[in-house]
């Protein structure tokens, strides 16, 4: 093993010189602006290869940060298309891959890792079919596998649970697409990207309330979510209408005394008729005992709390998909009539529009739609935690200093950066001098 890796070494080393005698000079060819082409990934023994090929020569620099373990590239003036990160195949290795513009005119990659590596990285000169690439090997570091992740999920608070729930299911397929594509494949596939995403975050714990593609009635689903005593539930979908024009997202809260618009109404009783064809009454229909519970949500603010929610994810979803009314809408959603449990019915787009139904099916929207909600869901709770949960658990505040990251007040607290994120629902990175932070203390 260890000559295979002295023969590697020395392989790239011979690779690096060859390319560097192939280019005169580092410095003025970076002054053109080169564009990433393609991603290709490829796996051996002891390191992952990643080749970045390029239309052009590019400066680049790579590091790596800890806590959680990621790798960021640096390409300078280059530029990649939108959305080619997503192309690279889930990998044990990687949690993520994510990229964007630095200084208005680089181009920063940032792979979030499951363990600890050391990046390599060199340039190739273009060489028969080949163009110029950008060659960079993540190896293993030895001895120093995933242990870091798990020393700070240690605590004695709870986890915020949050139940997904995939539309239709089984014998009831849920609205089909032109393509054939259908609801209940969609929103399952969502549901798993939403569940992987919300287990990523510290102090919350995401479950399915349907695994597979099987039939459940409305009033099971709810009492999943029961059992597995969720804060949450939100319950996917994938609309659709007879003018395959119609599209956008929207978001749907309960409502006690009628629907907002006479689309919340229209789409209400389509939902609902899942359970109508399917034989279960009781819960579908308006019968005493539902008024009753009705009357208990309003009184417990959990209609109050899910259109807080509503709020949250559709302000999260606007960078990922058109949102056809600004507002959470409010009818009555039979799933969503879980008493205690803020409930939310997400739309996620019209799998009627031919667009829509393509993007309903690209795994790269996907998994933005999956990052969007989870941000949401993220905003929520920091603000709303409940008690005797992790996220609700002591804090201090920090005010933050001027030129100061994540990272560095992370540093300075002696709390994980990631811990910082979730505690504060933080995405960007800039912080903003003077802004108040919460500090976990744990
Ligand atoms: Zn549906």
């Amino acid at each position: 093993m260890e000559t295979n890796r002295r023969k590697f070494l020395k392989s790239i080393a011979g690779l690096s010189s060859l390319a560097a005698s192939a280019v005169p000079s580092f410095v003025s060819a970076a002054a053109s602006n080169a564009s990433v082409q393609d991603i290709r990934l490829s796996k051996n023994k002891n390191y992952i290869r990643l080749v970045f090929d390029l239309d052009g020569i590019a400066d680049h620099s790579i590091f790596t940060l800890h806590n959680p373990e990621r790798v960021v590239l640096d390409i300078k003036k280059a530029k990649m298309p939108y959305g080619m990160v997503d192309q690279i195949q889930a990998n044990s290795l990687f949690r993520s891959i994510r990229s964007g513009v630095r200084n208005g005119k680089d181009l920063r990659v940032v792979f979030d890792l499951s363990k600890e590596v050391s990046p390599r990285s060199f340039l190739l000169a273009p060489s028969g079919q080949s163009g110029h690439r950008l060659v960079i090997d993540l190896h293993n570091k030895k001895g120093k596998l995933a242990a870091v992740k798990h020393s700070s999920k240690k605590s004695n608070k709870r986890d915020v649970i949050i139940a997904i729930d995939a539309g239709h299911g089984g014998r009831d397929p849920g609205a089909t697409g032109r393509s054939g594509t259908r609801e209940k494949i969609i929103t399952l596939q969502i549901a798993k990207r939403l569940e992987k995403n919300i287990n990523a975050q510290r102090g919350m714990k995401a479950v399915l309330v349907r695994k597979n593609d099987r039939y459940m009635r409305l009033r099971e689903r709810i009492k999943k979510a029961r059992d597995y005593h969720a804060d949450m539930m939100i319950s996917l979908h994938a609309d659709s209408f007879p003018d395959p024009r119609a599209r956008g997202s929207s978001i749907y809260a309960l409502s006690v005394d009628g629907a907002s618009s006479e689309t919340a109404r229209m789409l209400a009783e389509k939902e609902n008729a899942t359970d109508l064809l399917f034989g279960d009454f009781d819960l579908a229909v308006e019968d005493k005992m539902v008024k009753e519970v009705l009357f208990d949500l309003s009184l417990t603010g959990t209609i109050e709390s899910s259109l807080d929610i509503g709020g949250e994810i559709i302000g999260q979803l606007k960078s990922v998909n058109r949102v056809h009314k600004k507002k959470v809408q409010q009818a009555g959603f039979a799933v969503l009539k879980a008493p205690n449990i803020p409930s939310v019915l997400l739309e996620t787009a019209f799998i009627s529009n031919p667009r829509e139904e393509k993007k309903l099916r690209s795994a790269a929207h996907q998994k933005k739609v999956a990052k969007a909600i989870t941000r949401g869901v993220n905003k929520y709770f920091s603000r709303k935690a409940p008690p005797g949960t992790w996220l609700a658990t002591s804090e201090c505040e920090y005010a933050v200093c001027d030129g100061e990251s994540i990272a560095m007040v992370a540093e300075k607290n002696n709390v994980i950066e990631s811990d910082l994120r979730a505690r504060n629902g933080l995405y960007a990175d800039n912080l903003l001098a003077g802004q108040v932070i919460k500090i976990p203390v744990s």
